[in-house]
């Protein structure tokens, strides 16, 4: 199941990377106070968050992990290089875990659980720092040969998959030079770099890692999946419709997570897109009568 350790420096640019966007994200507070926050800083990191959560949300997690989805050649390349500028790992690292996380959900194995030191307070407390971060900073590693030989098999895959520091290094420089260039200034590529780099990075950082806790943890079970994972609306848009958890649990090659009434969903709505463009084909839509036969029955 695993493949060796990580190295000591890997570990440590894991820890790096966790921790100082959220410095950032802390310093953010007095800084915004009065200056140093313009609607072009607002707009730059809107438009990154949602590009970077999309390239997550629809190209690791509903594309490469689950094949929600066929995607052509091009499309296939860009979503694994925008997901990356996340900088929430190579893609290939990224999708090893999170089959495993399906493949043990909630149980040993599982390599972000919230569940795995028991129901006292002080177990879950503990469990949820290991679901949101904590699991992170261990130096196991997912061995991608057992849950991701198809990626490995890619030689376009594995070129973006090494990639990976130098779209770290894109993903924070280019709201810099885009703030720079529409200000014309250097505070404009300052603040870009700070907010649309930076605090953008740690808040979807956040959210990412909360569908790992909180969506285990809190929430409604409209369905029956084998593990506790919940439907926690309030993170709907943010989490670009990954919040529905339980849902995808429940139903995970699925496209659509939000499949209740109202549900909001912008993944599924830009994989509407890339069908209708043609990009994307064989688009697995939830079948409603798969998702009466889940409903739990009400107590
Ligand atoms: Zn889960
Ligand atoms: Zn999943």
């Amino acid at each position: 199941m695993l493949a060796g350790e990580k190295t000591r420096f890997e570990n440590f640019l894991v820890k790096l990377f966790a921790v100082v966007p959220l410095l950032a994200v802390a310093a953010a507070v007095p800084l915004a106070w009065g200056w140093g926050l313009s609607w072009t800083d607002i707009g730059l990191a809107a438009g990154f968050y949602f590009l970077t959560c999309l390239g997550v949300t629809v190209g690791f997690h509903r594309y490469f992990t689950h094949g929600a989805f066929k995607a052509n050649r091009a499309l296939r390349i860009a979503l694994a290089a925008i997901g990356s500028m996340a900088m929430q790992g190579p893609v290939i690292g990224w999708v090893a875990d999170h089959r495993r996380h399906h493949a043990y959900a909630d149980r040993e194995g599982d390599p972000h659980s919230p569940w795995l030191f028991g129901t006292s307070a002080a177990a879950l407390a503990k469990g949820f720092w290991h679901a949101h971060m904590g699991w992170m900073f261990g130096r196991d590693k997912t061995n991608p040969r057992r849950f991701a030989p198809d990626l490995l098999a890619d030689d376009d895959i594995t070129r973006v998959d090494k990639l990976f520091p130098l779209l770290t290094v894109a993903t924070l420089l280019t709201p810099a030079l885009l703030g720079g260039l529409i200000t014309m200034s250097w505070w404009g590529a300052l603040t870009g770099f700070f907010w649309a780099g930076l605090v953008r990075v740690a808040l979807l950082h956040h959210v990412t890692w909360s569908v790992n806790s909180i969506c285990h943890m809190i929430g409604e079970r409209p369905y029956a999946a084998r593990d506790k994972s919940a439907n926690f609306w309030p993170l709907a848009i943010l989490s670009c419709g990954e919040s529905w958890h339980n849902s995808h649990h429940a139903d995970p090659t699925g496209a659509r997570h939000g499949v209740g009434r109202g549900q909001i969903d912008i993944s599924a709505r830009v994989i509407w897109i890339f069908e209708k463009l043609g990009w994307a084909t064989q688009v697995r839509w939830p079948r409603p009568e798969r998702f009466a036969k889940l409903a739990n029955k009400p107590a």
